[in-house]
């Protein structure tokens, strides 16, 4: 990034994107200093060869802009200590997306971008649009919030497609976002703690759509009534496409039965099948892909390449990821579900449930998931919510505690394997954090697929 060749820039955050942007200003002639509140962010960045430099008493007036790292909180519901300091000095406050912005603006290169924001689903919903659009035959870049920071990607190149996914933080942090093509999937009540009332969190969100050109498309899911609102206010002169999972929508895209169907011109012009997609089973799911749909079409995928796509999609890992197989049992690693919402995704969407569960449960524990429970055979407790857990199942379902992963997964295994059903699931969603055991989802779940790849008659599924 050139845009501030030869200034003073102040980077707040040393984690991966605060370390992709010191590097990429400093390469493109800025004078970077860094600093980070946890002394493990300040090692880092020394290690990396920046200026590391306490801010808390800096004259802020020094500086272009504070460039703030996604994840610190620039308005809800308190700022971090440098954001006022920077406003007080006049000075701009923007994240690494906004550079990105401005200086693909800067470079005239005719590249596209696609961002995808919303509660849930972001994820899936980035890597499933990049995947769409790669197995097209674009060239394609992913990142943002998915894990790979927006100026770590390949350089800007004609005809390359980025495809973004952005948290509420890093829309807050750039004024400059304009993306060909804009994807809000979904608003719930989850993080209001971060961010707020629902309507500043939704507003936030809706900037996304805020600088749209006429030749741009917004893509919006209508099924929850925040995003129905906002939807009501984009006006054009862009092109907006519905996305809904409960019924038809005018020129939108929606999905019922595993099958996505679109309207373009005021006729079905093409539809989807999802059903025998591993990757993208659920109806959660089918949200997702309709989005996807939507977002590639946008970019000029025909429907039969779009179904080819939606075919070869792997998923990722550790949301309803399909592990093995043994015999008829099937073994799915849902680690990401760290709360009794998201474990309720991945439960409506199997049968004959043999389900690893606990962990450090979230506040309500297993409370709303009562509906799933005719589709659960039996529960195998793990971690410390086992006591807690099995007074919440009390006689609803059959409970064992296990302790451990791994007696868990030998014990659902054994059952599962003995069961009558077409398609047993050993189901590891877990509705609790980790850490009582793990160090983060990711870990739990890796040692889930050991355990399972351990077993003898494991066939994988995974790529
Ligand atoms: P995000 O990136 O927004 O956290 P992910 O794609 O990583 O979303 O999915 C995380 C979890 O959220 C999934 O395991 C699933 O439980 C749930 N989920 C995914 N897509 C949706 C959706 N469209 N609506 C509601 N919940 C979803």
């Amino acid at each position: 990034v050139t845009i501030f060749a030869g200034r003073k820039l102040a980077v707040v955050g040393a984690g991966l994107s605060g370390l992709a942007t010191a590097r990429s200003l400093q390469e493109g002639g800025a004078d970077v200093v860094i600093w980070d509140d946890k002394e493990a962010g300040r090692a880092q960045a020394a290690e990396a060869g920046f200026a590391v430099e306490d801010l808390s008493n800096a004259d802020f007036a020094a500086f272009a802009a504070l460039i703030l790292a996604p994840g610190i909180p620039l308005t809800h519901p308190e700022p971090h200590w440098s954001v006022p300091k920077a406003r007080a000095a006049g000075i701009e406050v923007i994240g690494d997306v906004e550079l990105f912005f401005r200086a693909h603006q800067a470079s005239g290169i005719d590249c596209k971008v696609v961002a995808i924001t919303g509660t849930n689903g972001k994820s899936t919903t980035t890597a499933l649009t990049a995947h769409l659009l790669e197995s097209a035959g674009r060239d394609v870049a992913l990142g943002g919030n998915i894990g790979n920071a927006v100026l770590d990607l390949a350089p800007f190149a004609p005809g390359r497609v980025y495809v973004l996914e952005l948290s509420s933080y890093q829309i807050d942090l750039t004024p400059s976002l304009k993306p060909d093509a804009a994807a809000l999937l979904n608003i719930t009540p989850d993080h209001l703690d971060r961010h707020g009332s629902l309507e500043g969190y939704a507003s936030v969100k809706a900037r996304i759509f805020a600088q749209l050109a006429p030749d741009a498309t917004a893509v919006i899911g209508v099924d929850d009534v925040p995003c129905r609102a906002i939807a009501e206010t984009l006006r054009g002169p862009y092109a907006v496409k519905r996305i809904s999972i409960r019924g038809p929508v005018q020129n939108g895209v929606w999905a019922s039965d595993a099958t996505i169907m679109a309207m373009e011109g005021g006729k079905e012009v093409a539809r989807a099948d999802l059903a025998g997609i591993g990757s993208l089973r659920g109806a959660h799911n089918w949200q997702n892909a309709a989005t996807a749909y939507a977002l590639a079409r946008s970019q000029g995928v025909e429907p039969v390449a779009l179904q080819e796509g939606l075919r070869s999609f792997g998923g990722l890992a550790h949301r309803m990821e399909q592990v093995g197989r043994a015999g008829k049992v099937l073994f799915v690693n849902d680690s990401k579900a760290t709360n009794a919402d998201a474990a309720g995704k991945a439960l409506g969407s199997f049968d004959n449930i043999y389900w690893i569960v606990g962990g450090v449960a979230k506040e309500g524990g297993l409370a709303g998931l009562e509906s799933f429970y005719p589709r659960i055979a039996r529960a195998y407790l793990i971690g410390e919510a086992s006591d807690a857990f099995a007074g919440q199942l009390g006689d609803a379902i059959p409970h064992i505690a296990c302790g451990t992963l791994d007696r868990a997964v030998d014990l659902a295994a054994a059952d599962a394997s003995r069961s009558q059903a077409d398609e047993p699931v050993v189901l590891l969603s877990p509705a609790c954090a980790s850490f009582d055991q793990y160090p983060n989802f990711a870990k739990r779940g890796d040692a889930f697929k050991e355990l399972v790849m351990q077993r003898n008659g494991v066939t994988s599924l995974s790529g």
